[in-house]
Parts: C-alpha cells; structure tokens; sequence
C-alpha cells in the first residue's frame, strides 16, 4: 500500500516520474493538471472556470481541488494506494487533505520533493510548449508559474518536514536514475 505525495515546481519531471511509480507500485495516478485539463476539454462547468485561471498561470481555488480529490480518494481504484501529482499546491488544500485522509482513515507514506535548477526548469519547459502545445507553456506563463510554486506551494515543504513524511530527491538525470533515487527513498 502507497500513498505518495509527489512535489516539485512545474517542469522538474513530476508526470514522468509519476506514470513510473504509478506502474511500479500499481497505485492511481491523480494528476490535478489532468483532471482539470480533461474538464476543460468537456467544457464542464468547472472547465469553464478553469480555463483563463490555467491559461495565466494561476491557481484554480482551493475549494474546486478539494472537492474534486475527495471525490476521487474515495473511489474504489484509490483502495490501493495513489499517487498525488500536482496537489496540494497550498497551506489550505494540504490542511483540507489533512482533513480528509483522518476521515478516511488513511495515512501518507511519503511526500518525495523533486528539485532541479530554475533555469534547467524554464529551459525544459519552452521545449514542452513547443511538443505539446499546452496553452500555459508560454515563457511568459512559465515563469508565472514557476513564482507561484515559490510563493504559494514551496511552503508545503515545511508543512511536511514537520509531519516527518518530506523526501528530497534530486530531479536532474537520466529518467530512470531519478525514478531509482525515488525508490530508494521510498524503501
Ligand atoms: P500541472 O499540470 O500540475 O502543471 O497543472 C496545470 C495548471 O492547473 C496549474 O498551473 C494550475 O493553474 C492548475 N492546477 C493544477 N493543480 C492545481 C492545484 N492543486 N491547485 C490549484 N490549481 C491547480
């Protein structure tokens, strides 16, 4: 049973390393990005609020992402383990989850904090944009991004030092050196 928090400011790597811990430990993959990504694409009402909030490099509000991992962490797939790839992003949605997990009765394993150099970050980036013609892939919206990680979800490494479940991990690498490293950690 895994339950894994997975950090990092955008573009150190999150959903690769993700998709291979997913398959490893045979967990759920629950990348907030995606699920409102998918939101968008259904022109969904959450979609419809996401939209401009996503495509300036902000952040979605708090209640909206609860709402929707509550939902999600009491599915049945979720019995087994997941994985938590873009969420929490803030104090409030790490106490809301908090929150959540003791009424589930259930407990983190770990929180692994990829980190890489920000120029290293905004380079990889500017190459995403280019592959996948994600709308906030901009260098305008990257860097926005990459400030707000700064500000708003950075803090949430304290916030899990404290509860003894924070792992930091180097994220720069072959793929499959950074996954070992995670699974070391994880051991
Ligand atoms: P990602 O694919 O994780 O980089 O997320 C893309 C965008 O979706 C972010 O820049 C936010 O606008 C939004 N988003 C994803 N997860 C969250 C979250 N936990 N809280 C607020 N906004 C989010």
């Amino acid at each position: 049973m895994m339950r894994i928090i997975l950090m990092g400011p955008p573009g150190v790597g999150k959903g690769t390393q993700a998709t291979r811990l997913k398959n490893y430990f045979k967990i759920v993959h629950l990348s907030t990005g995606d699920l409102l990504r998918t939101e968008i694409a259904n022109h969904s009402t959450i979609g419809k609020k996401a939209k401009s909030i996503i495509d300036q490099g902000h952040l979605v509000p708090d209640y909206i992402l609860l709402d929707m991992i509550e939902k999600k962490l009491q599915e049945i797939e979720c019995k087994n383990g997941y994985l938590l790839d873009g969420f929490p992003r803030t104090i409030p949605q790490a106490e809301g989850l908090d929150k959540l997990l003791d009424q589930l009765y259930q407990q983190l394993n770990a929180v692994i904090s990829l980190y890489a150099d920000e120029a290293e970050l905004v380079h990889r980036l500017v190459l995403r944009g280019r592959e996948s013609g994600r709308s906030d892939d901009s260098p305008e919206i990257i860097r926005q991004r990459q400030n707000v990680y700064w500000d708003q979800t950075a803090p949430l490494l304290d916030y899990y030092r404290k509860q003894d479940l924070l792992q930091e991990v180097n994220g720069i690498g072959p793929v499959s050196e950074i996954t070992d490293r995670i699974l070391k950690t994880l051991a």
